[in-house]
C-alpha cells in the first residue's frame, strides 16, 4: 500500500483509549511519522525523579527539566526514548513515574520547553500522527485532521488491565482509580488542559476494536483534502 496522506493527525484523549496502538497502525498504515508526546512528559518524569527535587516544588522542576536532553524517535515501530543518551523507554511506563507524571507535566515551563521540541519533530514530517492530550488544543491548532479518542471508564480501566497483566478484582479496582485521578489532574490543570479541540471528531471505542478503531481514523484521514491511501 502507498499512502499518500501529507499533513497532521492529532489523537488526544484520555488514558487507557487504545490511543498509542491506534496511532502507530494509523501512522504505519499511511507511511506517516509517529510522535507519542506522553513518552516526552514521561522522560522529563524520570529526569525530576532523579534529581530529588519536590514534585510540589513548580520552580525547581522546570529548572531541572530545562537542563535536560530528551529525546524521543518518530517512528511507529521502533520506540526511542532517551535522557541524557540513555534508554528510558522501559523506565518510563513504571508505576514510579506513572504516579508523578501529571504533576511534572501540570508546570508550565515544562510544557512550553516540551512543546517547542515537539513542533520542531513535526515540523521535519511530511506526514505525522501526533498522541497527547492537548495536540488538537495547543500543540497543533492548525493540524490536517484533529481526532478525540475516548471510551467509557470501566472498559478503559479493563484495556489498560490486560496490557499490564492485572487480573484480581483488587487490581483492577486500583487501576482504575488511578486513570480516574490521573484524568481528572491531566482535564482541571490552568495550562492546555485535556479536552477535546471545537473542530475535533470525537470517536468513541468503547464498543469498537482496534481494527475498527484504526480503519475509522484511516477513513477519515483519506476524506481530508490531499490525503488518501492507495492500495
Ligand atoms: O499518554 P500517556 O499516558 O503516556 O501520558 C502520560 C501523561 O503525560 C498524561 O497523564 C499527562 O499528564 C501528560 N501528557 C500531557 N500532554 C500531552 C501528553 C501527555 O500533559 N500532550
Amino acid at each position: 500500500m502507498t499512502a499518500t496522506f501529507r499533513g497532521q493527525i492529532t489523537l488526544d484523549g484520555p488514558s487507557g483509549t487504545g490511543k498509542s496502538s491506534v496511532a502507530r497502525a494509523v501512522a504505519a498504515r499511511l507511511g506517516a511519522a509517529y510522535l507519542d508526546t506522553g513518552a516526552m512528559y514521561r522522560a522529563a518524569t524520570v529526569v525530576v525523579l532523579d534529581s530529588g527535587v519536590s514534585l510540589d516544588d513548580a520552580d525547581a522542576v522546570a529548572r531541572v527539566v530545562a537542563g535536560a536532553t530528551i529525546e524521543v524517535g518518530t517512528t511507529a515501530d521502533a520506540e526511542l526514548v532517551q535522557v541524557e543518551g540513555v534508554d528510558v523507554a522501559d523506565r518510563i511506563r513504571s508505576a514510579e513515574v506513572t504516579r508523578a507524571v501529571s504533576p511534572v507535566s501540570a508546570v508550565p515551563a515544562v510544557r512550553r520547553q516540551l512543546v517547542d521540541q515537539q513542533r520542531a519533530l513535526v515540523a521535519a514530517a511530511d506526514a505525522v500522527v501526533v498522541e497527547g492530550r492537548d495536540i488538537g488544543t495547543v500543540v497543533l491548532p492548525d493540524a490536517t485532521l484533529k481526532v478525540y479518542l475516548t471510551a467509557a471508564p470501566e472498559v478503559r480501566a479493563e484495556r489498560r488491565a490486560g496490557q499490564l497483566g492485572l487480573t484480581t478484582a483488587a487490581e483492577i479496582a486500583d487501576l482504575a482509580e488511578d486513570l480516574r485521578r490521573r484524568d481528572e489532574y491531566d482535564s482541571s490543570r490552568a495550562d492546555s488542559p485535556l479536552r477535546p479541540a471545537v473542530d475535533a471528531i470525537v470517536v468513541d471505542s468503547t464498543d469498537l476494536d482496534r481494527e475498527a478503531v484504526v480503519d475509522k481514523v484511516v477513513e477519515l484521514a483519506a476524506s481530508t483534502v490531499g490525503a488518501g491511501e492507495r492500495s
